[in-house]
C-alpha cells in the first residue's frame, strides 16, 4: 500500500472569515479535525492572514498542514481562480500578487457600488467595507448587504442579476493575466493549481487550451474535484489531469453551511490510483 493510503480525508481547499468563509480559522481547522479530515489547507481569497492561526490550531490537533490561498487572475479576459500550496509565508512573488489583488479589491468594490446605484440601488461601499473588515472584500459581502436589506431574495439571486461575472461587463477584467501570476511563481517550490476547471464558462475545447497554457507557464496541478460535481464530470477532470501532466488536487471549497458549497472534507469521490495525486510528495 502506497504511504498516501492512510491520508483518506485530504482538503486542500477552504476559505475562513479572512477572506469570504464564514467561521474563524480555529472553528474551520476544528470543523476539518471533526469531519475525520488528516490533510488540509485554508486557502482564502488573496491572503495569507488567516494562515498563522490555522496553522496553530491544526498543531494543536496533530492535524496535518498546508499554506496555501486561492489567486484571483484572468485568462482571455475570464477570471480565473489558482490555489498555490506549500509555501513559505514569506515567499516575496507570492506576497507581491496578494498584496497587488488586495488593492484591487478595493478598488473593484468601489466601482462594483457605482455599478450598482447606477441599477437603483442604495450605495453600499463604505457598508461592505465595515462588514468585511479585516477579511477580504468581495462580492459575496455585497451580496450579503443586498440580502439583509431586502433588496434580492437570497445571495444566489443578488449575483444572478447584479454581481455575476456576466453582469460586471468590464469589471470582470481586473485581475492580473495568468501567465503574469504563474511567471513570478512558478520557479519557486510550490504547487500551482487551477482551481475548479469545471466552473468556468468554457468549452471542453477551450477547457484543453486553457490547460496547455497553464502547463506551459508553469502550473503544475488541477483540481479535479471541488465539491459535489457530477462523477462524470470528475471523470474527465482525471483523465485532463492525465492528458496536460498535472497532477490531481481535491478540496471541499467549504465557505460555510449555506449556499452550494459541500461540507469540510466532503466532495465527489476521484479514482486516486488513476491520477498523480498533488500531496504524494507531501505525506
Ligand atoms: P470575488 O472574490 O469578489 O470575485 O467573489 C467570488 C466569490 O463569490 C466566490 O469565491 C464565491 O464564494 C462567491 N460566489 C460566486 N458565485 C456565487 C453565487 N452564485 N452565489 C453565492 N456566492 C457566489
Ligand atoms: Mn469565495
Ligand atoms: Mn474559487
Ligand atoms: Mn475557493
Amino acid at each position: 500500500m502506497p504511504e498516501a493510503a492512510c491520508y483518506r480525508k485530504v482538503d486542500l481547499h477552504s476559505h475562513s472569515n479572512f477572506s469570504d468563509g464564514r467561521l474563524s480559522p480555529t472553528e474551520l481547522v476544528d470543523l476539518a479535525v471533526e469531519q475525520g479530515v488528516t490533510l488540509f489547507s485554508l486557502t482564502d481569497h488573496d491572503t495569507l492572514d488567516g494562515l498563522p492561526e490555522a496553522r496553530q490550531r491544526a498543531k494543536e490537533h496533530q492535524l496535518s498542514f498546508l499554506n496555501g490561498v486561492e489567486l484571483s487572475t484572468q485568462w482571455k479576459g475570464i477570471p480565473l481562480h489558482m490555489v498555490a500550496l506549500n509555501f513559505d509565508p514569506n515567499n516575496a512573488a507570492l506576497l507581491s500578487i496578494v498584496q497587488k489583488n488586495q488593492h484591487i479589491r478595493l478598488d473593484r468594490a468601489r466601482c462594483i457600488a457605482d455599478l450598482l446605484v447606477k441599477q437603483g440601488l442604495p450605495d453600499l461601499f463604505d457598508e461592505a467595507v465595515a462588514l468585511a473588515g479585516n477579511s477580504q472584500l468581495g462580492r459575496p459581502h455585497f451580496a450579503t448587504l443586498m440580502v439583509e436589506k431586502g433588496l434580492v431574495k437570497d445571495a444566489n439571486k443578488a449575483f444572478d442579476r447584479y454581481l455575476g461575472n456576466k453582469r460586471l461587463g468590464s469589471l470582470r477584467d481586473v485581475w492580473p493575466e495568468l501567465d503574469v501570476v504563474l511567471g513570478m511563481l512558478k520557479d519557486e517550490n510550490m504547487a500551482l493549481i487551477l482551481a475548479h476547471p469545471k466552473r468556468y464558462p468554457l468549452t471542453v475545447t477551450k477547457l484543453k487550451r486553457l490547460l496547455a497554457d497553464f502547463k506551459a507557464w508553469g502550473g503544475t496541478a488541477m483540481e479535479v474535484a471541488s465539491g459535489n460535481e457530477r462523477p462524470d464530470h470528475v471523470r474527465l477532470m482525471e483523465r485532463l489531469s492525465q492528458e496536460f501532466a498535472l497532477n490531481a488536487s481535491v478540496g471541499s471549497d467549504y465557505h460555510g453551511p449555506f449556499g452550494p458549497w459541500t461540507q469540510v472534507g466532503r466532495f465527489t469521490q476521484i479514482h486516486e490510483s488513476e491520477v498523480d495525486l498533488v500531496w504524494r510528495d507531501w505525506v
